[in-house]
């Protein structure tokens, strides 16, 4: 444990984040390093509960007060070591998971003074690539087994190093130019660097992964290949398909996908830092911001990833609308008592951005009625209204009122994965069109599946553990195929 009574005598001290003013103007990260000897304080707060409720409120099942313990005492190779046993890419939860394990803390019983686990886990791994305790562990041992890992996202790439490691010989199949799916083309650099994404899946490669990238995977190989060449394939597609905004003008130049612009701009910063693919990018389809009125439909994550961008291309104004009613400002006992996920309202470091710049603002419980054009078919009018507080949440009658909107970026969530390749290879799908795999093995022999394309649009910290799963299953499935016994401690930690 931490300090004995450390968390009576230290207090919880904020993660920090650079100015907001400041920090809108460039593409770096931008949350604020902590000197170690305050992170080894904040561990010392750490009670080591008899029941550590942090354990179950982090998907990965993360060992935490173990890791707070090691530290406190400043054993910081022990604490990467108990961390990697659990989660491969510690820098990718450390720096973007939004924590549900701080939600779950005991201490967060008093409402806002959980241990800051994920800074604590931010500053091993960070730690660990500095000294030099992150190398390729390729496998001691080959199956002579072919596994394909059909998408390169966070799922995909825990799911190729898992089984690498247990001795398969793995593909990795990514549409893209680069591996690392929304985490390397969703998620903004300004939350993750590109080149804390890239340094992780170099490593794979030097573990022995056959990465190729570039290849569209029911297009490019077929299905019928993919079943012939592979003894076991893992599906980690992502849940691709966004959902569309059915209103009069969604045909209107200037109304996109919020991926389609993330993407975008991702690219283009990777063009501006002089990136080169190794294999081409799309052609840019010229979605801009610059000195437009932009309105972002969805009040989420996404949606906030959209207004921070459209703010640092020098939008002269951001709208973030929300059909729903605006959440409470602290946890709703009644609905999300601790140490559930808390359902209340929390200022996104988008909308901080724009207020400190005076550039936007977020509304909530907002029904958009129609969107009008110029001359030219390109949108330039946001109608709206007023929305009911429950559903169908139509427009109040008398509420209707314009916003100006040369850019409308749809954030309203994703509805299922893609369903071309699932079809393809006849897998059998859940009510709403994901994969359907209780136990990670789909309807098809030697067919798995992991990620948001089996959970449905989640969280990194998710995918990560579901191709820890995925990739464990199907390392049973191909030891039995081989008439080998398991090796469980070959996939160390699941
Ligand atoms: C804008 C945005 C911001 C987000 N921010 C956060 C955040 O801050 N924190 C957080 O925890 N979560 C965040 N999420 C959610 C998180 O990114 C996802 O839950 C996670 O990336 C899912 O991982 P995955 O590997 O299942 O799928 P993905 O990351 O979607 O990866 C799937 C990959 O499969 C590839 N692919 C698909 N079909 C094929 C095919 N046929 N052949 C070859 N390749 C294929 C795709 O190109 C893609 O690279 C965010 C999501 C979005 C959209
Ligand atoms: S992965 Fe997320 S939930 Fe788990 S310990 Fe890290 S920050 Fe907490």
């Amino acid at each position: 444990m931490g300090e004995l009574g450390g968390f009576l005598k230290i207090q919880r001290s904020p993660v920090k984040w650079d100015d907001p003013a400041e920090r809108a103007g460039r593409y770096t990260e931008f949350i604020a390093e902590r000197p170690v000897e305050e992170v080894q304080q904040q561990g010392a707060r750490c009670m080591d509960c008899g029941v550590p409720f942090c354990h179950n409120g982090c998907p990965l099942g993360n060992l935490i007060p173990d890791w707070n313990d090691l530290v406190y005492r400043g054993d910081w190779q022990n604490a990467i070591r108990q961390l990697h046993a659990t989660n491969n890419f510690p820098e990718f939860t450390g720096r973007v998971c939004p924590a549900p394990c701080e939600a779950s803390c005991v201490l967060e019983i008093n409402e806002g003074d959980a241990v800051t686990i994920k800074q604590i886990e931010n500053t091993i791994i960070d730690r660990a690539w500095a000294e030099g305790w992150v190398r390729p562990e390729p496998p001691e041992q080959e199956t002579g087994q072919r596994v394909a890992v059909v998408g390169g996202g966070p799922a995909g790439l825990a799911a190729a190093q898992q089984l690498r490691r247990a001795g398969h010989a793995v593909v990795l199949f990514e549409r893209d130019e680069a591996a690392g799916g929304l985490i390397r083309f969703g998620v903004p650099d300004f939350k993750i660097e590109k080149r804390v994404v890239e340094r992780r899946v170099q490593q794979l490669v030097d573990e022995g992964v056959e990465l190729r990238c570039g290849v569209d995977v029911g297009t490019d190989v077929t299905v019928e290949e993919l079943r012939e060449q592979f003894d076991a394939v893992v599906l980690a597609t992502g849940s691709r398909v966004p959902r569309d905004l059915p209103v009069e003008g969604r045909q209107l130049g200037g109304v996109h996908f919020a991926m389609e612009y993330l993407y975008e701009r991702t690219r283009a910063t990777q063009d501006e830092q002089g990136v080169v693919p190794q294999v081409p990018r799309p052609a840019p389809r010229g979605i801009s911001a610059r000195g437009k009125h932009v309105v972002v439909i969805g009040g989420g994550d996404t949606g906030a990833d959209c207004v921070a961008q459209s703010i640092r291309e020098g939008a002269e104004s951001v709208v973030q609308v929300e059909l729903l009613p605006e959440p409470p400002s602290s946890r709703p006992d009644d609905r999300t008592p601790w140490p559930l996920w808390p359902a209340k309202f929390r200022l996104s470091y988008a909308m901080e951005e724009a207020r400190a710049l005076g550039k936007g603002v977020q509304n909530f419980s907002v029904a958009t009625l129609k969107l009008e054009g110029d001359a030219d078919g390109n949108v330039q009018t946001l109608h709206y209204g007023q929305a009911e507080p429950a559903p169908p949440f139509a427009a109040v009658p008398g509420t209707e009122r314009e916003q100006p909107a040369q850019l409308v970026l749809l954030a309203m969530g994703f509805l299922h994965p893609e369903q071309g390749l699932i079809d393809g290879l006849g897998l059998v799908k859940d009510p709403r069109g994901n994969i359907k795999a209780g136990a990670y093995a789909t309807s098809e022999e030697g067919v798995f599946a992991a990620g948001d394309c089996r959970r449905g649009q989640s969280l990194i910290v998710w995918a990560i553990n579901e191709g820890r799963q995925a990739a464990r299953m199907a390392d049973r499935y191909l030891a039995q195929k081989a008439g080998r016994r398991a090796r469980p401690a070959a996939l160390a930690g699941i």
